[in-house]
């Protein structure tokens, strides 16, 4: 049987208030090399991502002040937002946690800025931490080498 997850980090979120002031940090002072700016117009976000070696750092900011980020901003100030796992058949993972009584924050797998499919499993089922999972586009997650690592297909 397919294991659900390899273990695999893709990528933690930070929820900043200005991606420019913070790329000031790692891309002025500490030379990473960021990805171009995409915003998720259904997520109300803008989002970069900084190869750091290993798991990538997603930095997101508001589009809008309805924006899920604006609001944790709001609550609890700038700060880690999410960690992201790679999976190698989301739709099979989202059976599985759901047959398990686990929430996820939308039902429905939606699609990432860089094209990936994703869902979010709520905190209150994940050791209070947002899990994001994202598909595996390799299809192979395992294995334990780290091809293909970097690569986002669309
Ligand atoms: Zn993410």
């Amino acid at each position: 049987m397919k294991r659900i997850v390899s273990a695999k980090i893709d990528h933690i979120g930070i929820a900043v208030r200005s991606i420019e002031k913070t790329l000031a940090l790692y891309r002025d002072a500490l030379g990473v090399d960021p990805s171009a700016r995409v915003v998720v117009e259904h997520e109300k976000v803008e989002v970069v991502m900084l190869p750091v070696g290993g798991p990538r750092l997603e930095l997101l900011e508001a589009t809008s002040d309805h924006s899920v980020i604006a609001k944790f901003i709001e609550k609890r100030g700038e700060g880690l937002h999410h960690i992201a796992i790679r999976v190698p058949d989301l739709a099979a993972a989202v059976e599985r946690i759901k047959a398990r009584g686990a929430r996820l924050v939308k039902d429905q797998i939606q699609r990432g800025a860089e094209g990936y499919k994703y869902v979010f499993v709520h905190p209150g089922s994940a050791g209070g931490v947002l899990l994001e999972l994202i598909e595996d586009e390799s299809g192979e997650a395992g294995g334990g080498d780290s091809a293909g690592d970097d690569k986002v297909t669309d």
